[in-house]
């Protein structure tokens, strides 16, 4: 399929819906592509009301991706899920993305908007010996907390110490026996959390241990033994559940694989493995762009990830005018 105005964008998160979208008002034809079933990105994990989405009050992030998706999808923009790219051959202007169905994709640009993921395994390879834990003692990620009720009377570990940490142990507190949270090095999370934590934790529902660091975890035959670091003291306790919410890790890795070794040597990522690009969006390879969470935003949100996809559009827009 020879399409002129095709853009590829990776990702159907805020960032890849919102480029959809600008760019089809300037004329394109924006195709989006996601890995996940279910378009609309990392909201879809978010079974709180998402209230810092000007004129979206008491959306859920689940009703909120739905809303954006249903706007593109209206405006007429392919959304093709299940599908990865497995190879960008070409240059600007001419590009044939090769998709993982086996089906290619001819365009002129691609936007790579494909976010971040928890942080998962690789906490726990980092900082704690574990021994035959049942992997649904385990959970990565703060959509483990939807079921609260399900967590009723249980002794939770909770690692890490920015807003999702300390939401969730907010919430988690006055229904568990005892949520205990381990925070390497110091709490991240926005004031009113860690305020709203510290008076669960004056009502002896919760413990905030930081520094702290896991040393190892075992399983017992109803329980998990853990045991910490905190400050100078060795800690040790029994908890039914460890919850991991520790940060996030960009989804670049893929780039390596789908791109000819020549183009990504020309890419630039920060420590963290965060795509560098510059204020609209252009990675350093003609052609190709990025948006959203993937850039390492100073605050990483959804309208942070709307305005990076939306400016990204208006670049490729102004980069692809005729000389
Ligand atoms: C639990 C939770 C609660 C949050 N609450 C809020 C909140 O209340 N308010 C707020 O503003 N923000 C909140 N956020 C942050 C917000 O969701 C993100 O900042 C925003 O979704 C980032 O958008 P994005 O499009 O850059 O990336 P994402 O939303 O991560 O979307 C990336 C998309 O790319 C896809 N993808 C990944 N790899 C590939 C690949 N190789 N090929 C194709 N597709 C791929 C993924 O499936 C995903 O759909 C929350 C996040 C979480 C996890």
């Amino acid at each position: 399929m020879i399409a002129k105005r095709c853009i590829a964008i990776l990702g159907g998160g805020p960032a890849g819906l919102s480029a959809a979208l600008w760019l089809r008002n300037l004329g394109f034809e924006p195709c989006v592509l996601d890995a996940a079933e279910r378009p609309g990105g990392m909201q879809n994990l978010n079974f709180l009301a998402n209230d810092w989405v000007l004129g979206q009050t008491g959306q859920t992030g689940p009703a909120l991706a739905a809303r954006f998706v249903d706007h593109v999808v209206s405006d007429g923009v392919q959304i093709r899920t299940g599908i990865r790219p497995v190879r960008l051959e070409g240059t600007a202007g001419a590009f044939r993305l090769q998709l993982s169905d086996g089906s290619p994709l001819d365009c002129i640009a691609v936007l790579v908007a494909t976010g971040t993921r928890y942080r998962a395994e690789e906490v726990l390879t980092a900082v704690a010996v574990i021994s035959d834990i049942p992997r649904e003692r385990i959970a990565y990620g703060p959509h483990a907390f939807a079921e609260l009720g399900a967590l009723a009377g249980q002794r939770v570990l909770i690692i890490g110490g920015g807003d999702n940490a300390y939401e969730n142990a907010r919430l988690l507190a006055p229904v568990a026996a005892m949520v205990h949270i381990a925070i390497r090095s110091q709490p991240r999370a926005q004031q009113g959390l860690v305020a709203a934590v510290a008076v669960e934790e004056a009502a002896g529902h919760c413990r905030v241990l930081c520094p702290a660091v896991v040393e190892s975890m075992a399983s017992t035959s109803a329980s998990i033994e853990v045991t910490l670091a905190v400050s100078d003291q060795r800690e040790r306790f029994e908890v039914d559940r460890v919850h991991v919410l520790a940060g996030y890790k960009p989804n670049t890795a893929f780039l390596r694989e789908i791109l000819p070794t020549e183009v990504y040597g020309r890419l630039r990522f920060d420590g963290q493995d965060y795509l560098i690009v510059d204020t609209g969006g252009r990675s350093g390879v003609p052609g190709l762009y990025a948006a959203g969470d993937i850039c390492n935003p100073r605050f990483p949100c959804v309208v942070s990830a709307l305005a990076q996809g939306a400016m990204t559009a208006k670049t490729i827009e102004m980069d692809t005018r005729p000389k």
